[in-house]
Parts: structure tokens; C-alpha cells; sequence
């Protein structure tokens, strides 16, 4: 019996330490996927576009269609808009 208990718990150990594993790895593909977003969202010739590709945190180009404050995205001519709305 303690050997099936003894058992058990080792193999729920490693499925643990397998899921820890596995979301890491996620949270790695995660962070690529948003830099290849960042990267093909990028307008060319914009400096805070090229700024952003290495830095996560910053208003996006087009900003939001609800924003108030002339974000591209709403028909606008801000672009990185940086209105509560937008950013
Ligand atoms: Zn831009
Ligand atoms: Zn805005």
C-alpha cells in the first residue's frame, strides 16, 4: 500500500512540475508572438513604431476607435495617441 501511495504522490509531483514546464514555455511563446505582432503592426518610417518592437509599453500606432482625442483609429491624425482611452 505505501508503495502505491509513495507512487502516486511522485508521479502528481512531476505532473506538477510538467505543468510548470509547459506554462512557462507558453508565457515564452506569448511574449514572441507579441513582439512578431508589434513588428508587423509597425508603421514604416515611424520612430515610436520602431521603439516599441523593443519596448512592450507604449500607445499603439492607431490607437482606439472610441478615442476623443484624434487617435488615427478614429479618424483622427494622432497617432500614439496616449488618452486614457487609447493607451
Ligand atoms: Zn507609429
Ligand atoms: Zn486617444
Amino acid at each position: 500500500m505505501t508503495t502505491s501511495i509513495q507512487f502516486s504522490e511522485d508521479s502528481d509531483r512531476r505532473a506538477r512540475e510538467r505543468a510548470v514546464g509547459i506554462s512557462e514555455q507558453v508565457s515564452a511563446w506569448a511574449d514572441e508572438i507579441e513582439t512578431q505582432i508589434r513588428r508587423e503592426v509597425a508603421v514604416p518610417g515611424c520612430e515610436i513604431c520602431q521603439y516599441l518592437i523593443d519596448h512592450p509599453f507604449g500607445p499603439s500606432h492607431r490607437g482606439s476607435t472610441s478615442c476623443e482625442s484624434g487617435s488615427i483609429a478614429s479618424g483622427g491624425k494622432e497617432s500614439h495617441c496616449t488618452c486614457d482611452v487609447c493607451f
